[in-house]
């Protein structure tokens, strides 16, 4: 549907159109929801806004003219309220047992024109390698797609390898505190958003992860980011500590619900002195006590002494729980 709405608009002599129209696009100020008019002389850009013409362009002009525009439609508008959904490349995810899931998807696929596919997910993030079951809601019937983030490209396909996009700043926090010189080793690598985006900063990375799919993606994905300087290795965790004794000044053990079944095997891996960056899912009424006792407990155990630099909520996990994060510095006794 279109409506006429009266909007700022950009003459231009038809000769000058292209190095005017391009720089309306880089203000982010043209409007794509308007058609450009035209005349024998002159073309008319449509902006969002009043803008300042820049002395360079003489011949240009700003003035108001009515325009079709193409009516912008909300959620509230189609469906009557807004809905939750996740977007992950060009996939958007949104729960299966809705009763109105289609409806959902055809509205998602309107708003959100990359949008190519709505999954419905049929159950939450589950069993050891953390994935959960999809079906296709509407559009291609597809589960594989490319995420971009901080730069980087992911391949993933979301049946087969755990991935979310709501981790994207704490990523970055962590590859942030990556040093040129340091080693990292990511113990739960899944496709490789920790490792990928940390190995920009470090000197190695050494990526871990069993499920032998999300190796295989890690893989294209060490490709696709032209990473160099990046170890991965297809295995359990525990298994491998001991081959990675002392190396790492950081180690990513982003497998919550469990990271304290690994923690001694974190405690191997890292140096005197190195950091671990510890994933929990935890109760809002003890979000951070319990996970800083099992990182002590552990480490004392091996007289080794703990700092706790930083611990933060990461994101908001069921209603009373929350994916929390504890930075924590160890040190020999
Ligand atoms: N860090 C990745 C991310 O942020 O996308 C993946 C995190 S996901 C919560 C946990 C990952 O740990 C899954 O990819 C799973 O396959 C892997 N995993 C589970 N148990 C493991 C183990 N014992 N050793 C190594 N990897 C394991």
């Amino acid at each position: 549907m279109t409506i006429k709405q009266r909007l700022w608009c950009v003459q231009v002599p038809k000769q000058s159109g292209e190095p005017v129209r391009s720089l309306l696009v880089g203000m982010g100020a043209f409007e794509r929801d308007a058609a450009v008019q035209r005349d024998d002389t002159y073309l008319y850009f449509p902006v969002k806004h009043e803008i300042k013409i820049a002395d360079q362009f003489p011949d240009v002009r700003l003035l108001q003219r009515d325009f079709e525009c193409v009516e912008k439609q909300t959620f509230g508008d189609i469906l009557g309220f807004t809905p939750s959904y996740d977007m992950i490349g060009d996939i958007a995810i949104i729960d299966a047992d809705d009763p109105d899931a289609e409806g959902i998807a055809d509205a998602i696929l309107l708003m959100h024109r990359h949008i190519k596919t709505v999954l419905g997910a049929m159950s939450p993030v589950q069993g050891e390698f953390r994935v959960r079951d999809l079906r296709v809601v509407a559009g291609e019937p597809k589960t594989e797609t490319v995420h971009r983030e901080y730069g980087c490209r992911y391949e993933i396909d979301l049946a087969r390898v755990y991935f979310t996009q709501r981790l994207a700043t704490e990523r970055k926090r962590i590859a942030d505190q990556v040093g040129g010189g340091d080693v990292v080793v990511d113990m739960f690598a899944g496709a490789g958003p920790f490792s990928i985006l940390a190995a920009k900063s470090a000197r190695a990375v050494v990526a871990i992860d069993k499920n032998p799919v999300a190796i295989e993606y890690l893989e294209k994905n060490a490709r696709l980011n032209r990473i160099g300087n990046m170890r991965i290795i297809c295995s359990d965790a525990a298994d491998v500590a001991h081959d990675l004794a002392h190396i790492a000044d950081h180690v990513i053990m982003n497998l919550p619900h469990s990271a304290d079944e690994f923690l001694d095997e974190a405690l191997t891996i890292l140096k005197p002195g190195g950091i671990i960056h510890y994933y929990d899912i935890r109760e809002e009424d003890n979000l951070f006590d319990g996970a800083e006792a099992a990182i002590k407990d552990a480490a004392s155990a091996r007289d080794m002494t703990v700092q706790v630099l930083d611990r933060r909520i990461v994101r908001s996990y069921s209603p009373h729980q929350y994916n929390v994060v504890l930075d924590v510095e160890v040190c020999l006794g």
